[in-house]
């Protein structure tokens, strides 16, 4: 069943997302060589509390932390640990919110100092293609056309789309109806309607598509050990034009030196 949602909840998603971004902007300051990623989910899951919110990965399935933290050849799920970032290293951090019963869900991938080439404009297309996707979700349209977007600009560049998981629904829980995948064909999948919160976010691997879970039973990587970038936003699906109720906008006033400047 997907639920449509009142103005007013949809105020409720927003207020959660205010905070969801900021604590990703706290987290982005301490992203660099030397931190552990165990540091980095204390810093968001003090944030997020602080501001009344919790964190809402937290317990979800059993999950053992506030952030998934996700290095190079590792997709999403990662565990924060004590492993130490290194210079060149891509990191994922995703992060959900619930505040006033209403979660937001929202990723963002980083280079730690300089990356190579290849693995920056993987990241730049990413992030692309996730406002790709978000431009297809408007009121009339269907979930396959959200996913072709996206499938269709990252595999000009021979990229890899991520079947095994994809973006979902966002509300009272943090996955609700319908899927969305990021793949897909246009006018196919269930009908897009004004109200329907939807978390989009392109899981996409430099190399090949194929992915494998390691024995914890959460952390997804590459199966050929290429690294992975991953966007995501929570979003509301409108006449016209999606609203985009997460941000990056904290975030990128923290990153502006270095950040991955595209055009949406
Ligand atoms: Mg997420
Ligand atoms: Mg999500």
């Amino acid at each position: 069943m997907i639920f449509l949602k009142s103005d007013e909840e949809i105020s409720l998603i927003k207020e959660s997302a205010e905070v969801l971004g900021k604590a990703h902007a706290e987290v982005a300051k301490w992203i660099k060589p030397g931190v552990t990623t165990k540091q980095l989910d204390k810093v968001a899951d003090d944030y997020i509390r602080d501001n009344h919110g919790s964190p809402s990965f937290k317990g979800y399935n059993g999950f053992p932390a506030a952030l998934c933290i996700s290095i190079n050849e590792t997709v999403v799920h990662g565990f924060p640990s004590q492993y130490q970032l290194r210079e060149g290293d891509v990191i994922s951090i995703d992060c959900g919110v619930k505040l006033k019963g209403f979660h937001s869900d929202s990723a963002y991938t980083y280079p730690i100092g300089n990356v190579s080439h290849e693995v920056e404009n993987l990241l730049k297309r990413t992030k692309q293609s996730l406002y790709l996707g978000i431009e297809q979700a408007t009121d009339g349209k269907r979930i396959g056309d959200i996913g072709y977007a996206i499938q269709t600009y990252v595999e000009r560049f021979g990229y890899g789309v991520v079947r095994e998981l994809v973006g979902h629904g966002v509300g009272r829980n943090l996955h609700e109806s319908p899927e969305v995948p990021n793949y897909g064909k246009r006018g196919q999948g269930p009908k897009l309607r004004e109200g329907m919160v939807i978390a989009i976010e392109p899981m996409i691997t430099l190399g090949k598509r194929s992915v494998v879970q390691e024995k914890d039973g959460w952390t997804i990587r590459t199966t050929d050990r290429k690294p992975a970038a991953h966007f995501e936003h929570t979003v509301v699906v409108q006449k016209g034009k999606a609203e985009i109720l997460t941000t990056f906008k904290y975030i990128e006033e923290v990153t502006k030196n270095t950040t991955l400047m595209v055009s949406v």
